[in-house]
């Protein structure tokens, strides 16, 4: 049964999930460079919303999405839609929790051992024809204690990554953490303040809410030990970048590596000035596989939805 309802997609996704919707006989407008402005004049016309991170539909957006069923997020995070405007209008809101997974935990691995091995850092010397042997002495991960804050489902594969890297995983949820899990990785559950003063590594995975904006601020980070390092592949808001910033320049904190920042693109960011932090530009789910396993589920969920299967 094909399905005649319009789709537009505002961002760049995996082909896949265009070539699904067209087979099952959704009308697509790919307008992956769609302004705020053109998604304005144009959102009543569309029953589906298709977004990744570039396009924000705002309250004021939504609120003339007149004919629309479904929104969906070709990613995890939901902080890009505003849900309470999408629930007003009745309008039913999709994720990828699924696709994402994987690739974020590999991602804090590379960033993990970035620090541990001066990687990046030895990489620009030796570009500049220096080459920094004796200095750029490291350390091992084995052994490490690592204190992931928040165990969903990157936090979970992340634990078990680095359980096969020898860390001793520590970690902490509001919701009570999978017992299967925990038993596999020989969890240590904790609050976050013990968390954050046991652990050589923090790494942060829980979503961008009122609840977790600047869940990790001056007071929080100064309990950490001097050498320890935090990774934030979540949400920008989630740490208090100024006081990140403060403590690393003052020699409190080991060091830290950003995948997500409060203001993106992070191309003014003033923590590049720091030699002990690393930092990539929002690329944790940007792998081949994570794209196209994220397209796939999309692509899924909302032919089940129009069958009135979920
Ligand atoms: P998830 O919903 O599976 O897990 C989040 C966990 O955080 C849940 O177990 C929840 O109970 C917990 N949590 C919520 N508030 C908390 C708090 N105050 N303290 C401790 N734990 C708390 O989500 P996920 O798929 O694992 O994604 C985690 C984060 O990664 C999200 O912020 C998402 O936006 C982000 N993300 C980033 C990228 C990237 O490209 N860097 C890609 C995908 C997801």
């Amino acid at each position: 049964m094909g399905f005649d309802d319009s789709v537009l997609i505002c961002d760049q996704v995996n082909p896949i999930l265009n070539k699904i919707l067209e087979e099952n006989g959704l009308k697509i407008s790919y307008e992956p460079e769609i302004t705020p402005d053109q998604i304005k004049e144009k959102i009543g016309e569309f029953n589906i919303v298709i977004v990744r991170s570039r396009t924000k539909l705002t309250k004021e957006l939504i609120e003339n999405a007149n004919n629309c069923k479904i929104i969906a997020r070709v990613g995890v995070g939901l902080d890009n839609i505003d849900l309470d405007a999408a629930k007003a209008k009745n309008i039913r809101v999709i994720n990828a929790v699924e696709g994402a997974m994987n690739a974020v935990a590999e991602q804090v691995l590379g960033l993990m051992l970035s620090l541990a091995r001066n990687i990046p850092r030895a990489d620009r010397e030796i570009r500049n024809g220096n080459w920094l042997k004796k200095e750029l002495m490291g350390t091992e991960l084995k052994g490490k204690y690592l204190g992931i804050v928040g165990l969903g489902n990157i936090g979970k594969r992340l634990g078990r990554l680095a359980k096969a890297l020898n860390m001793n995983i520590i970690g902490y949820d509001v919701i009570p953490i999978d017992e299967e899990f925990s038993k596999e990785v020989g969890l240590m559950k904790t609050d976050l303040d013990t968390l954050l003063q046991s652990s050589d590594y923090v790494s942060l995975h829980v979503p961008l809410l009122d609840s977790t904006y600047h869940l990790i601020n001056a007071e929080k980070l100064s309990s950490m030990k001097k050498t320890a390092c935090i990774i934030n592949t979540s949400r920008g808001g989630v740490v208090d970048e100024e006081a990140l910033y403060d403590v690393l320049k003052n020699g409190n904190l080991g060091g830290a590596a950003l995948d997500v920042f409060e203001k993106e693109p992070a191309t003014d960011n003033k923590l590049v000035s720091l030699p002990n932090v690393v930092m990539t530009p929002h690329i944790g789910a940007q792998t081949k596989e994570a794209q196209s396993l994220a397209a796939n589920v999309i692509a899924e969920k909302i032919i089940q939805i129009l069958r009135g299967v979920i």
